[in-house]
């Protein structure tokens, strides 16, 4: 609900226009690595301020909440077997059982005397419950019962197990075979991809359950040091190829007239427009010129490969990156322009605009004694 009402008023402006979003909620909150602009899906860090509850039940005894949770639901029952559908089970406590699939692989148990230790349940070994290891029959067919504490089969004498009769019994007793009976209070400990923390970070156990998706080659040409934001966005749709060209309008039904407004002679797509449009091709032209290239890539897929090689330093690629945003920003505001308004501005009047706002960057860059802003401003005055 959050999430839609996020990508309701970022894509509108308003909190009541729940459809038309570009991108998902979802795919926005991966970081710019993976393809999205790095910002924090609520689902997820919802569940991780859950997760740091389930953590203070284990290792924040001392909390008048945990004392209360213990009373009221663990006095006679396991945190890990409590049936979330049941009626006397709170709402909020019901959120926090949901959890207990994403808490169990944080929580290790190191096995001291086994006193407070569910032998079906806490994860003591490193195969999770044994409950769900050996299924349901596993109380019967190992002769322990299902609410059993780890002491009941582990004694200073060593282990009580009758003969193991499965491959998973057998990798489970040779796990058990190292663990020995030590007078000492059993341990949690809190293990985010195999580190122990002291302490509960939620920046960790948010990055550990975020959804992942495969990283890009392309975000470095995006979300550069020295971006104007709208001029980044705006890029970020076109390499997701989500800004609503013509083309892509006519794909989803709508009744359009499919020509380029700006050259009236071919079809509109996201490749015509960068820079394959004679009208942009001019653009483009001219912005690299200022750079110093005589003859540029034209298609999106070569400049997309070029961009990151077409100059040996930082201040140089940083200045044709502020030049292909601007460009795109300014060539798709005068479509826009023509699509929306009926209106149009002239190729030196567009021209003028990506050069200015490219100058103001610069001079802005140069004021506040930024690493790459002298250099820049030298190159685009
Ligand atoms: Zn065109």
């Amino acid at each position: 609900m959050i999430n839609s009402l996020s990508s309701s008023y970022l894509w509108h402006g308003t909190l009541d226009t729940p459809y038309g979003a570009k991108v998902s909620w979802d795919a926005l909150s991966y970081p710019k690595k993976e393809g999205g602009v790095g910002l924090r899906s609520f689902g997820s860090w919802n569940k991780t301020c859950g997760l740091k509850l389930i953590w203070m039940l284990f290792f924040r005894a001392g909390s008048i909440w945990v004392a209360w949770v213990r009373k009221k639901y663990l006095s006679r029952y396991c945190f890990w077997a409590l049936n979330q559908d049941s009626a006397s089970v709170s709402w909020s406590m019901r959120c926090l059982l949901k959890l207990r699939p994403k808490a169990l692989p944080f929580l290790r148990i190191s096995i001291g005397n086994g006193d407070e230790t569910y032998f079906w349940w806490d994860p003591w070994t490193p195969f999770g419950s044994l409950i769900h290891y050996l299924g349901p029959e596993g109380p019967s067919s190992l002769g322990i019962p299902l609410f059993s504490l780890v002491k009941d089969s582990l004694s200073t004498a060593g282990w009580r197990l009758p003969p193991a009769r499965s491959d998973l019994q057998l990798h489970l007793y040779s796990f058990i075979s190292t663990i020995q009976y030590s007078p000492t209070n059993d341990k949690p400990s809190w293990v985010i991809q195999g580190k122990t923390c002291n302490f509960f970070s939620s920046n960790a156990v948010w990055k550990a359950i975020r959804p992942f998706s495969p990283q890009v080659s392309w975000d470095p040409i995006v979300w550069h040091k020295v971006t104007i934001p709208k001029h980044a966005i705006t890029t970020w749709l076109f390499v997701l190829n989500r800004n609503p060209t013509l083309d892509r309008l006519l794909a989803w039904g709508l009744d359009v007239e499919p020509l380029c407004l700006l050259c009236g002679s071919c079809p509109e797509s996201r490749n015509h427009l960068f820079f394959e449009c004679p009208y942009s091709t001019a653009l483009w032209k001219e912005i690299t010129l200022k750079l110093g290239f005589q003859d540029p890539p034209y298609s999106w897929e070569c400049i997309i490969q070029w961009l990151p090689l077409a100059f040996p330093t930082k201040d140089q690629s940083l200045a044709l990156l502020l030049g292909w945003q601007a460009s795109l920003y300014e060539i798709w505001s005068e479509r826009n322009r023509r699509f929306h308004n009926g209106t149009s501005l002239t190729h030196n009047s567009v021209l003028r605009i990506i050069k200015v706002n490219i100058k103001n960057k610069c001079i802005a860059l140069k004021n506040q004694k930024t690493k790459h802003g002298e250099a820049l401003f030298l190159i685009w005055s």
